[in-house]
């Protein structure tokens, strides 16, 4: 007989409401191990993170490093707390730390509305935003953190790095993502190049190389446009966006931006993908505005668990992760019909949210 699939996650909560939204995300994979039967997660709690490294003096310790590299996945929170710095001003990145660690290139962020909740666009095409922001993040701007240069205390610099080959696999991550989503959606996609190629000698060779990659996947529809127009037409329609591809800060501005459209940081799931490891986490930071006051939007961790289950699916040929990730997103539909977040004006805070994501997958 074939025996149950075991897969070992590395567990990091993190600081403000990363702990809050973890254990949330923890009660709902129990009742959906529950309901899957014969799939057993392992879990290795770690902890690491801005509250850490204020006791300890140390953020992450190697061999927590090391239960993530040996570990099938990696479940993360939020790190972060902007009182807490390292001595030369900047905040405490562990999850920066896990993608250079881990390679992990390709984020991915997925931002669409819910008809139940409140709309923040008014436009009734506001409740057709589903896009996904995919962006390079062993390089680019961010390649130069820890690297940047002070000079004198009168000149800082920054190096954006764009490599052909890092370029290309994020290109293709891209174009791979979108043929999946093609085939699940039942309808073309499109992958749009988001760049400053206009001005940057940087960007416009990231753009050639998309459009190299663009040319390997005619299947797909594919543009390219510019970031700063892209920023006024994330708010004009974001309905007519599906995927964009892009660089690694744009990537993080534009995720956020997108987030907003559709009313919260609380529902965006992301992962951090390289080719051997993967990290999962919510796309919002440690929100330490609303920690310990049970408020927090615990969806957004959920999500990001549904897409450990797909990536661990594919990875592992297991059919019965990828439907755990159906059943996942499928509670969550179902569930923020029936409640009203806090951030959207509402009484229902992570508890209730929790218990009514977990209640719909019982039904299902
Ligand atoms: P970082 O720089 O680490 O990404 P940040 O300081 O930019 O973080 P977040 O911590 O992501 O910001 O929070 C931005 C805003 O979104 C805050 O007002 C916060 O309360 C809100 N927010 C973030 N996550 C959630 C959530 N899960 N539920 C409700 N509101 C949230």
């Amino acid at each position: 007989m074939k025996r149950a699939p075991r897969f070992c996650i590395a567990v990091l909560p993190g600081d403000g409401i990363g702990p809050e939204i973890m254990a949330s995300c923890l009660q709902v994979l129990d009742v959906l191990q529950d309901r899957l039967g014969g799939l057993s997660l392992e879990f290795r709690h770690l902890e690491g993170g801005a509250a850490h490294y204020q006791k300890t003096g140390c953020a992450f310790s190697e061999a927590s490093m090391d239960v993530c590299r040996k570990a099938d996945a990696v479940l993360f929170g939020a790190i972060g707390l902007p009182h807490v710095r390292y001595p030369d001003g900047t905040e405490i990145t562990t999850q920066c730390d896990l993608r250079r660690d881990m390679d992990l290139y390709a984020g991915i962020r997925l931002i669409r509305s819910y008809p139940g909740l409140p709309r923040v666009l008014g436009d009734k095409r506001a409740a057709r935003i589903n896009l996904v922001v995919v962006r390079e993040q062993t390089e680019g701007l961010l390649w130069s953190r820890g690297r940047g240069l002070l000079e004198d205390d009168r000149v800082a610099r920054d190096t954006m790095l764009v490599s052909r080959d890092g370029s290309r696999r994020v290109c293709e991550f891209a174009f791979r993502v979108a043929e999946r989503r093609a085939q699940m959606r039942r309808r073309p996609a499109k992958v749009t190049c988001v760049d400053k190629a206009d001005v940057l000698s940087s960007m416009a060779f990231f753009r050639r190389v998309f459009c190299e990659v663009a040319e390997l996947h005619p299947e797909v529809a594919s543009g390219c446009a510019y970031a700063d127009a892209t920023a006024m037409n994330l708010v004009r329609f974001p309905w007519e966006f599906d995927i964009l591809v892009t660089e690694s800060v744009l990537g993080g501005i534009f995720s956020d931006l997108a987030a907003g459209l559709v009313g919260s940081l609380g529902l965006v799931p992301s992962a951090d993908i390289g080719e051997k490891h993967a990290v999962f986490q919510p796309a919002h930071g440690s929100a330490p505005d609303i920690a310990g006051q049970g408020s927090a939007n615990p969806v957004a961790q959920v999500l990001s668990a549904a897409l450990m289950f797909d990536w661990l699916a594919e990875r592992h040929a297991e059919p019965r992760l990828a439907h755990g990730a159906r059943i996942l997103e499928h509670a969550v539909d179902k569930a923020l019909a029936t409640v009203c977040p806090v951030e959207f004006g509402g009484q229902d805070g992570t508890s209730a949210i929790t218990q009514a994501i977990m209640a719909q997958i019982r039904k299902s």
